[in-house]
């Protein structure tokens, strides 16, 4: 798939745009603050839904303005097609429409034009705190299996009310006799998210070994282990059998978190960790290995997804190109000689030769 052009409303900085992109390499340049992640933001919003910094949809719509508006034309599956997105800054609920029809959600769009983003704190991932790491497993996961999305917005939803349910007993002790209730729903929607992450940590680690493997001429073997709730004895095991071990886990850590007013047990704590020929990356990895460790990863979710959808995602790539040494940026440039991509950098430099460069000054484009 690939976006053909897009338009953009008061959307962040930008008053006005229009833009038609290349069905390869399209390089945006400009100077820090002119808007090229908010162009890339536009371009992930349009086929998610989702802002991959934006607390708040509020702050897409540009300061001031009544509301946003994000059009693209895409060709996917051979035919073209036309997604539009309209935000407002209160509270009234955005619009979605394909092809000019309304839709109700993000889902209806799933598929049509789905994007890996790359950045540099993407680059230290592997060195970071667990929900960073999280974060990144989860919009992946989120970005292939919309059921898995929807699973993880109610496991938030009831996360938050037993933490407010924790924290309300303070003030009136009955309404601890609800907290059975959400502890069952936890453990249910719990097992399910466990499940789904099991088998993408899987095929996740596995693609990404073959691309750090190629990448350290076969030196290093790449390994990542998905870990979560202790007393969970295989994430592949049957959802009764891991909803039963979450309600152990649970029980055993009721008083504590009675004491700590906090929800300190289920797979909201989970998280990965590589592994390069058995020794722990996060401890004992070097810059170097950290970083190709990450574009292995990054790689390697670009690749789940093209097999998922059938057609390569577009890859979006803010400043992460700068960040690299020569070596690592050919090797990511290597791997992209098929789909659309997108790369943001303040100096255009050796990279000119691809493709088109879009030139972005304070949210408009200049010839
Ligand atoms: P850098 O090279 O530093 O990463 P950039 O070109 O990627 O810069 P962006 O992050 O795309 O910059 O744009 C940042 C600019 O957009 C800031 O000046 C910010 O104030 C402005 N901006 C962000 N949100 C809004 C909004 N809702 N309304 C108006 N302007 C906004
Ligand atoms: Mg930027």
């Amino acid at each position: 798939m690939r976006l053909d052009n897009i338009s953009l409303g008061d959307f962040r900085n930008y008053v006005n745009l229009q833009l038609d992109f290349d069905p390869g390499v399209n390089l945006i340049v400009g100077d820090n603050a002119q808007g090229k992640t908010n162009l890339l933001e536009a371009i992930a919003y349009l086929g998610s839904g989702k802002s991959f910094r934006a607390q708040r949809t509020a702050e897409l719509v540009r300061f001031g303005a009544e509301f946003a508006d994000i059009e693209g034309s895409v060709t996917a599956q051979e035919r073209q097609q036309s997604v539009r997105w309209v935000l407002f800054p209160a509270h009234r609920p955005r619009m979605l429409y394909r092809n000019g029809a309304k839709k109700k959600t993000a889902a209806d769009v799933a598929g049509l034009l789905p994007s890996v983003l790359f950045c540099p704190e993407d680059l230290q991932v592997l060195k970071a705190g667990a929900a960073q790491r999280r974060r990144l497993g989860d919009h992946a996961l989120c970005d292939l299996r919309p059921n898995y999305d929807a699973a993880l917005a109610e496991y938030h939803r009831i996360l938050e009310h037993k933490s407010r349910i924790l924290k309300d007993k303070e003030e009136d002790i009955a309404v601890l006799a609800i907290l059975p209730e959400y502890n069952a729903r936890l453990c249910q929607v719990g097992a399910m998210l466990i499940s789904y992450r099991a088998r993408f940590y899987d095929s996740l680690g596995k693609a990404a070994a073959k691309f750090h493997q190629q990448f350290s001429g076969g030196l290093e073997e790449f390994s990542l282990q998905y870990k979560t709730v202790s007393t969970v004895t295989d994430p592949f095991a049957p959802l009764d059998v891991l909803r039963s071990q979450l309600e152990e886990h649970l029980e055993s850590h009721h008083r504590a978190e009675l004491s700590s007013m906090q929800c300190l047990t289920g797979p909201h704590k989970d998280d990965f960790d590589v592994t390069l020929n058995g020794i722990s990356l996060k401890s004992y990895g070097s810059q170097g290995q950290t970083r190709t460790a990450a574009i292995s990863l990054k790689l390697a979710q670009r690749e789940l997804m093209a097999s998922q959808w059938g057609e390569e995602p577009l890859l979006l790539l803010d400043d992460v190109l700068s960040e690299l040494d020569p070596k690592r940026q050919d090797f990511i440039l290597n791997q992209i000689d098929r789909g659309q991509v997108f790369i943001t950098c303040c100096e255009p430099g050796r990279f000119t030769k691809l493709g088109k460069t879009i030139h972005i000054e304070n949210g408009t484009h200049v010839m």
